[in-house]
């Protein structure tokens, strides 16, 4: 009898903890699963609300938007896991603007107060996590397993295309309104290194130098760096062209991912992806 009572005991507090999961205990298990040790300094950190707060939902998203808090907090979701920042730099630095009142932050950050929801970053961890959560995720939508590289993932041996036909089945592929390509588009393509985000010019240097690759796909880079080299590269004569994806879309496969993997181990709440959308839209 007593043992069936401590039975019972258990039961109830196993049960009464999962109903109160909080936005930290859904941190720690994600630290405990991602396969690598927790480095610090990292950007995987909340970023606002109250890391006690039992979560209602987990809204996973590529950039944690005032749009996507909307649609999130709708969904009755309170716990936002984002890849990117909330506040519009890396390090989120909220400062600057609050002593200018700023009118935009102000209402983001009301917004998530009103709302009781969390914000928390997984940017680091989950490129780090092998293979790379993000680059996982965008191979898979672009269906190019079976071209990857078994040494370098970030090179493909695709079948013989053109610069353009590459970027079209890209924009298809990924859902992209607005990609833009440098290079002669009638150019043939068999190999390509694919770098989501913003990998910044450096890595984008190394890649050409390493792989020397037909064509580098990028989510962003400032116009005048890797941009103005490709450019420079089209222009002498070489066989190189450049796919800018768009920071969002050139990830956003990779958080659409992390939804599932979330869910091989975390049980008894809600978790759903919740996509940001593209901000571009073409001129006429
Ligand atoms: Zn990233």
């Amino acid at each position: 009898m007593l043992r069936y009572l401590g039975f019972l005991f258990l039961a109830g507090a196993a049960a009464s903890a999962a109903q109160t999961l909080t936005a930290n205990g859904v941190i720690e298990q994600i630290k405990a699963h991602v396969g690598v040790p927790w480095k610090t300094p990292t950007v995987d950190t909340f970023k606002a609300g109250d890391p006690s707060t039992p979560v209602t939902g987990i809204a996973v998203t590529m950039m944690a938007t005032y749009d996507v808090l909307v649609r999130a907090a709708a969904r009755g979701d309170n716990l936002i896991i984002t890849h990117e920042p909330t506040f519009y730099s890396h390090l989120d630095k909220t400062e600057e603007f609050d002593q200018n009142h700023d009118p935009v932050w102000q209402q983001k950050e009301k917004f998530i107060r009103d709302h009781h929801l969390v914000v928390w970053r997984f940017h680091d961890h989950w490129h780090m996590h092998r293979p790379d959560g993000i680059l996982t995720g965008v191979v898979q939508d672009l269906k190019w397993q079976s071209y990857q590289s078994k040494t370098e993932p970030e090179l493909f041996n695709v079948p013989p295309t053109t610069l353009a036909a590459l970027a079209s089945q890209m924009k298809q592929r990924l859902g992209i309104n607005v990609v833009r390509v440098v290079g002669d588009p009638s150019m043939k393509v068999t190999t390509v290194a694919l770098s989501p985000g913003a990998g910044g010019p450096e890595l984008h240097m190394q890649t050409l130098y390493r792989d020397h690759p037909d064509v580098l796909a990028i989510g962003e880079v400032p116009e005048w760096e890797t941009i103005e080299y490709i450019a420079d590269a089209a222009a002498e004569g070489r066989h190189l062209g450049l796919i800018l994806l768009g920071h969002i879309p050139s990830e956003q496969a990779g958080m659409e991912y992390c939804t599932t993997w979330l869910k091989t181990f975390l049980s008894g709440v809600k978790i759903e992806f919740v996509p940001a959308k593209e901000f571009f839209w073409l001129a006429k």
